[in-house]
C-alpha cells in the first residue's frame, strides 16, 4: 500500500531524513516512534504530498507521489500535527467545506452523516468548532481525514495535548478505524504507540533504527538476557540439573527471598530459550517452580537505547525509574472521570 525507497529530505543544509526505506501493507497499523525532531512529521508530510522530497521514491496505493500526486493524495486522509480547523465554522459547515475541497463523489449528506456517527461528533455537528473541547476538535480533525473514505490514514501525533480520558477515546477510535483503513500514526511517547500499533518503526535523527513488532523488538534487542528462577528443591541438585541443560551457560544462587525456596539467575547461551527445558526437567523431579521469567529489556529501555545511547543496563535500576505508565494513568483517570460534550 505504501512504498518508500531511499527517501531523503534536506532543509537547507540540514538532512532531516536520511535514506529511509520501508513498506506498509494494506490493513497494517504502524507507529512512527521517535523523539521530537526525529523526522516523523517530515516523512508524513512527504507521504501526503505536502512537501517535496530531496531524493528517493514514494508511492501510495501504487501511485508515485511525484508523478501522479492527485491520485496518490486521493488514497490518503491526513491529520497534520496542527489540524487546519476553521474556528468560526460549525462542524457540519467545516466537513462540507472539506467535502468540496476534496471533490468527493459520494452523496454528500449520507457520507458526512456516516463520518459524524463513526467519530461520535453527530451530537455536536451544529456547534462552532471554537466552542469544542480539545478532544472533540481532534475528532473533527480525524473526521476531515475520513472525508472521501481514503484507504490510508496518516495521523501525526493524534493524542498530543489531550487529557488521559480523551487519549483513551481517541485510541479506541483509531483502533476501530484500523479495521477498514491502513493507518500510520506518530508519537514521541512509547505507550501511545504500544497501545495501538502492532508494528513500530523507531525513527531517530532522520533514520529508521528499528522496524518490528513490539514483542520482537524487546526479544531481539535483549541480547545476553538472563532468566530468573525461584524454585523449591535441594539447591545443589537444582543447580546441577539446570547446568546440565544444553543452552545454559551458567546458574548462580541469588539467595532466599521466599522461605522454603531459592532464587537463581540463569545465563543462557545467545539465541536459545531454555525456559521450556527448565520446566520439563524440574517437573520430572517434582521440584516446584514458583517463578520463571526472562529478564528482557522493556520497550522503554530499548527506545532509550536506540535513541539516546543512555539505556539502563540493569533491570533492577530500570525498575526504580519505572513510574506508573501513561496508559495506567489514563485507565485510572477513565475510571474517575468522563468526557462528554453536552
Ligand atoms: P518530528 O516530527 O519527528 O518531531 P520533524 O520532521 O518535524 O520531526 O523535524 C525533523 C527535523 O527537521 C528537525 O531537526 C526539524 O528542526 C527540521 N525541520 C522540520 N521542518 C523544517 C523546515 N520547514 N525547515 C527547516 N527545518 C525543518
Ligand atoms: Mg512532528
Amino acid at each position: 500500500m505504501i512504498e518508500v525507497k531511499n527517501l531523503s529530505k534536506r532543509y537547507g543544509n540540514h538532512l532531516a531524513v536520511k535514506n529511509v526505506s520501508f513498506s506498509i501493507d494494506e490493513g497494517e497499523i504502524v507507529g512512527f516512534l521517535g523523539p521530537n525532531g526525529a523526522g516523523k512529521s517530515t516523512i508524513m508530510n512527504i507521504l501526503t504530498g505536502y512537501i517535496s522530497l530531496t531524493d528517493g521514491e514514494v508511492s501510495v496505493g501504487g501511485y508515485n507521489v511525484l508523478e501522479e500526486p492527485e491520485l496518490a493524495k486521493r488514497r490518503i486522509g491526513y491529520l497534520p500535527e496542527q489540524p487546519p480547523l476553521y474556528q468560526e465554522m460549525t462542524v457540519r459547515e467545516y466537513l462540507n467545506f472539506i467535502y468540496d475541497l476534496k471533490n468527493v463523489k459520494f452523496p454528500r449528506k449520507p457520507h458526512i452523516n456516516e463520518i459524524c456517527r463513526l467519530v461520535h461528533i453527530d451530537h455536536v455537528e451544529n456547534r462552532l468548532i471554537k466552542n469544542l473541547s480539545k478532544g472533540y476538535r481532534q475528532r473533527v480533525g480525524i473526521a476531515q481525514a475520513l472525508v472521501g473514505n481514503p484507504d490510508v490514514l496518516i495521523l501525526d501525533e493524534p493524542t498530543v495535548g489531550l487529557d488521559p480520558k480523551q487519549i483513551i477515546e481517541i485510541r479506541k477510535l483509531i483502533v476501530g478505524l484500523s479495521k477498514h483503513h491502513t493507518i500510520i500514526l506518530s508519537s514521541h511517547i512509547l505507550s501511545e504507540i504500544q497501545a495501538v500499533c502492532k508494528r513500530i518503526l523507531i525513527i531517530n535523527n532522520g533514520e529508521i533504527v528499528a522496524d518490528d513488532t513490539a514483542v520482537n523488538l524487546s526479544h531481539n534487542l535483549s541480547s545476553n538476557h538472563t532468566i530468573h528462577l525461584r524454585a523449591q528443591g535441594p539447591e545443589s541438585e537444582v543447580k546441577k540439573l539446570i547446568a546440565s541443560i544444553k543452552g545454559v551457560r551458567s546458574i548462580t544462587s541469588l539467595g532466599v527471598i521466599e522461605p522454603g525456596s531459592m532464587d537463581y539467575e540463569i545465563e543462557p547461551a545467545e539465541e536459545t530459550d531454555v525456559r521450556k527445558e527448565i520446566f520439563t526437567r524440574m517437573s520430572d523431579r517434582k521440584w516446584t517452580i514458583l517463578e520463571l521469567n526472562s529478564n528482557e529489556l522493556t520497550l522503554e529501555q530499548i527506545f532509550l537505547r536506540l535513541t539516546d545511547g543512555s539505556f539502563v543496563a540493569k533491570k533492577s535500576e530500570a525498575q526504580k525509574d519505572e513510574a506508573l505508565s501513561d496508559s495506567d494513568k489514563a485507565a485510572a483517570f477513565e475510571a474517575a472521570f468522563g468526557e462528554e460534550e453536552k
